[in-house]
């Protein structure tokens, strides 16, 4: 057992902190008020090998393992959480389908550009009739000639708006249920594709789109991996993606507490700061008390995911605790800066709105319940 970091996981830590700090913090209120996309971000991230950290570098990426990501996803959520999700999710969610599922062909093909910050590519899983239950999806994939021919509709999908290339979770025969889905790459620019940006609670420097897919015809060639694959193929990303929230969750608490220790030193009444009162004493260091403990257990997870090893109850015991934490602290934090914590003037009020929308997305805490329940005790809630 190690409990320390390593001199180059403290490097990367340090790095994403100041990219975060010098990159992200002195525009991020413009982009939200404005409600416009930082595309520079993913290029700036592309750049400095911030993309594709867990990819092999044959492909493009950094190396690294989901501890050093998780790590990085932290501290750059430190800022805005979203806004990192914006500019990076497709490189945790896309990046770790294709790598895991995809040919070598498709693999050259997309993962370099994705990892240099020149494409994105979203992935549509959820539909309107089929949010938790992936199995269900509707979407519909038929093989006419040697062309996939799509129709359906996605909803909620990330970058679903500025992506080049967007992964489709297809059904290609309802009566076989999940045994039927696949996954289809089709390009923006194909005629019948169609993206509609929708307005959330926060993600406010978002790109959130239901995408339609009219008659969108694509080559044979475009299925990554198998028919009957597709949606183990898509929880292989998913599971990545889970980890990024929850770490992402940690960066957003972490946040909270800073500015509730700078604010309750600074801000005095009664004529002493509201800090030397043992309730806002209490506050700070309760979440300070759980952030120690949750921090661990999503590091926990994020070891055992990079040694290969069997994490889904412990990713989703991480995921649960550290984006409940984040509504948390983001709530608490908001009470302790009292009026000023409702405006954009302090960053509570950015992870206020982000927190609880990072636990729906990637497994609703009700899911990941189920799955520890269902290793705990052998019996799958669900079937
Ligand atoms: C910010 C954001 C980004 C997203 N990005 C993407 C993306 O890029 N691609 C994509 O495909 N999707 C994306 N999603 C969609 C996301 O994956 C879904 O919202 C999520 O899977 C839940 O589905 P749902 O919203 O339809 O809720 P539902 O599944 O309808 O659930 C509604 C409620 O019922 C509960 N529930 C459902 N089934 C059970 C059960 N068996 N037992 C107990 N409770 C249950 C849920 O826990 C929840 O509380 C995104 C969502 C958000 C918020």
């Amino acid at each position: 057992m190690n409990f320390s970091l390593t001199e180059e996981q403290k490097m990367l830590q340090d790095n994403a902190r100041k990219f975060a700090l010098n990159e992200m913090l002195p525009t991020i209120r413009e982009y939200e008020e404005q409600r416009k996309v930082n595309h520079d971000l993913t290029k700036k991230m592309g750049e400095l090998g911030m993309l594709g950290i867990h990819i092999p570098e044959q492909y493009g990426g950094a190396g690294y393992d989901y501890t050093a990501a998780a790590i990085i996803w932290e501290q750059l959520s430190y800022v805005s959480w979203s806004q990192t999700l914006n500019a990076l999710g497709h490189s945790v969610l896309a990046a770790t389908i294709l790598y895991l599922g995809a040919s070598e062909e498709q693999k050259q093909k997309y993962l370099p550009p994705l990892c240099r910050g020149e494409t994105i590519i979203a992935v549509g899983a959820v539909e309107p009739a089929a949010g938790s239950d992936a199995g269900a999806i509707e979407t519909k994939a038929e093989l006419v000639r040697d062309e996939w021919v799509i129709n359906g509709t996605k909803n909620f999908i990330t970058t679903g708006g500025t992506a080049d290339t967007v992964l489709v979770l297809c059904q290609t025969d309802k009566s076989l249920g999940w045994k039927g889905t696949a996954l289809i790459a089709v390009d923006a620019n194909t005629p019948g594709f169609s993206s509609h940006p929708i307005s959330m609670i926060g993600d406010l420097a978002g790109d959130l789109c239901n995408l339609g897919f009219l008659d969108c015809r694509v080559p044979r060639e475009n299925l990554i991996n198998k028919v009957g694959r597709g949606l183990n193929v898509s929880l292989h990303g998913i599971d990545s993606a889970r980890l990024f929230i929850a770490a992402g969750a940690l960066g957003m608490t972490q946040c909270c507490l800073d500015a509730c220790i700078k604010f309750a030193k600074e801000r005095s009444q009664f004529g002493k700061p509201i800090g030397s009162y043992q309730m806002i004493q209490d506050t700070i260091a309760s979440l300070a008390a759980e952030l120690m403990a949750v921090r661990w257990q999503v590091y926990y997870a994020a070891d055992l995911k990079s040694k290969n090893l069997p994490h889904a109850k412990e990713l989703s015991a991480a995921k649960i605790l550290a984006s409940d934490l984040a509504v948390k602290a983001s709530e608490q934090a908001v009470r302790v800066h009292g009026a000023y914590g409702c405006t954009d003037d302090y960053p509570v009020a950015r992870h206020y709105r982000d927190a609880i929308l990072t636990t729906i997305l990637g497994g609703t805490r009700e899911m990941h319940k189920l799955t520890i329940g269902r290793e705990l005790l052998g019996l799958d809630a669900r079937s």
